[in-house]
This record gives C-alpha cells, sequence and structure tokens, in this order.
C-alpha cells in the first residue's frame, strides 16, 4: 500500500477550511462536505489527470462535475489546495460578488467549476454528454461525477442513468455518497432509496460497493476498481458509504448539520479535533 499520510494531512486541513468558510457567514452546508471530504481529496490528487491551470473545455483531461452543488465548501477547498486558485479567497465563501457562490455557477469563472450546480439531478445529464463528447473527439480519458443519496429521489437522475447505458457511455463513473441523510432526516424516513445495486445494476450500470467511503486507502482501492471497469460497454456507479459530518464528533450520526453553519465554540472545538497540517487559508 502507497504511503497516503500526504492525503490524511490534506483531509485534515479541507476540513478545518470547511467549518472556517460556514462558519464564517453563518451558513453553508458542512455536513455533506464534511463525509465527501476523504472522496474529493483523493479523486483531485490521486486519481484525476487533471490541469489545474483550467480551461472549460477539458480536453484530453479527466472531467469532474459536482451535481449535488450545496457541498461546494469541500469542492472550493480541494479546487483551491490542488492550485486551481488562491487559497486565500477561501474567505470571500458566499460573501457579495464572490467567485466562491453558495452553490457553483459558472459566469463568475471560477476555475475547477464546469456547470452551475445546486439544483439536484442534473450533474450526470451534464458529465453523460461530455463523456460522449469525449468519444467523439478520440479523447480518452473519463469523467467523473458526485451525487448525494437524497439527490436520487430527483426522476432525471432515473433518466440519465437509463440513458448512459442504453447508449454505452462506459467512459463515466459516477460516484453516489451514501449517507443515509438528506436535508429533512434520513433518506430511509423521508423517501426510502430500497438497493441501490440493484436498481443500477437494473439500468445497466456495473456497480462498486466502497463500504469505508471515509478511508482514503478504501477509496483509492475502489476507485482503481472502477478504473479498471470503465471502457467495458457499460457505465460505472461508485456506492460510497460516507458519515455526514466525518472527522468532527458532535456534527457525525444524523443529519443535523446538512445546512447549518457552527458558533464560536462549535468552530473551536471542530479546530481543536482537527489540527492544522497545511495551514490556514
Ligand atoms: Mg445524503
Amino acid at each position: 500500500m502507497a504511503d497516503t499520510q500526504h492525503l490524511k494531512d490534506l483531509v485534515t486541513q479541507v476540513r478545518r477550511d470547511i467549518v472556517r468558510q460556514v462558519h464564517a457567514v453563518s451558513s453553508g452546508h458542512p455536513g455533506g462536505s464534511l463525509g465527501c471530504t476523504e472522496f474529493l481529496v483523493t479523486l483531485y490528487n490521486e486519481v484525476m489527470d487533471h490541469d489545474p491551470s483550467f480551461n472549460m473545455d477539458g480536453i484530453n483531461e479527466d472531467l469532474f462535475f459536482l451535481s449535488n452543488g450545496h457541498i461546494s465548501p469541500v469542492f472550493y477547498s480541494v479546487l483551491a489546495r490542488a492550485g486551481y486558485f488562491p487559497v486565500s479567497e477561501l474567505s470571500t465563501f458566499r460573501k457579495l460578488n464572490t467567485r466562491l457562490q453558495g452553490h457553483p455557477t459558472t459566469h463568475e469563472g471560477l476555475p475547477g467549476v464546469r456547470i452551475a450546480s445546486g439544483s439536484l439531478g442534473q450533474g450526470m445529464s451534464v458529465a453523460i454528454g461530455a463523456a460522449q463528447v469525449k468519444k467523439l473527439n478520440g479523447d480518452d480519458k473519463t469523467v467523473f461525477t458526485l451525487h448525494g443519496d437524497g439527490e436520487l429521489q430527483e426522476g432525471q437522475i432515473w433518466e440519465a442513468a437509463m440513458y448512459a447505458s442504453a447508449n454505452k457511455v462506459d467512459n463515466l463513473i459516477s460516484t453516489i455518497d451514501v449517507n443515509g441523510q438528506q436535508i429533512d432526516g434520513s433518506t430511509e424516513q423521508v423517501l426510502a432509496l430500497g438497493d441501490l445495486r440493484n436498481k443500477f445494476e437494473a439500468f445497466g450500470w456495473d456497480v462498486i460497493t466502497v463500504q469505508k467511503g471515509n478511508d482514503v486507502d478504501a477509496i483509492i482501492t475502489g476507485m482503481k476498481e472502477a478504473m479498471n471497469l470503465t471502457r467495458k460497454g457499460k457505465p460505472v456507479c461508485i456506492l460510497l458509504h460516507t458519515e455526514m459530518g466525518n472527522g468532527i464528533d458532535f456534527m457525525m450520526g444524523s443529519h443535523a448539520w446538512h445546512g447549518i453553519a457552527p458558533n464560536d465554540e462549535q468552530l473551536a472545538e471542530a479546530l481543536r479535533q482537527n489540527p492544522e497540517t497545511l495551514g490556514d487559508y
């Protein structure tokens, strides 16, 4: 197993960035951001072949589309710390005229953002279009997406899933953040999702389950497995089991921190649990 300490250090720093961003403006979505930190850190620093100098077309690069745009705090932190824009710009999160809108948008021109997202259910459709364009252009790179599990209650997801398998979009890896929570409660209570593996397989996808979705080593293993399944005629789905609020004990175990910011005392405790590793912005 390769040494992944540098990724774990980055995870801790990104957690600090997340809670500091939302605390500064008393708004935003820390829970899902924290749950997906290990995934996005691993994706951008270990898996994807991408260029932080950024151009919108992304020809001959792997592409990522964040469909559950409300977890923008983790997305912005990972992009900044990968070199897409200055880390200091994280201090502008959700402020007037910022490029770091509460939900990512494209018209502010923030490097790394290729779609507006936040209105749930749309990212897979966009990613399928990008993946098909890559095939038409003879570009052999891969397109990645991330979705919340609650987002799967959107009908457009299943239209896209059906289209992707029927058209053999096999250069697409869509990851579902299976944390069992959404803004109003558990997914089981709000609208039960049933057996997601059976559902995606019935829609013609290959499916991988990563049980330890907050463990960078397990994520690397799962992503390698997923990459090996691409270009075999089917789109690939990763069911990534995570904990909402991971890494901050009082934010874990419920949906409570989906969309609220910590107060001063809670921020101090969250930071105490995640000591600075790479320097705060
Ligand atoms: Mg969820």
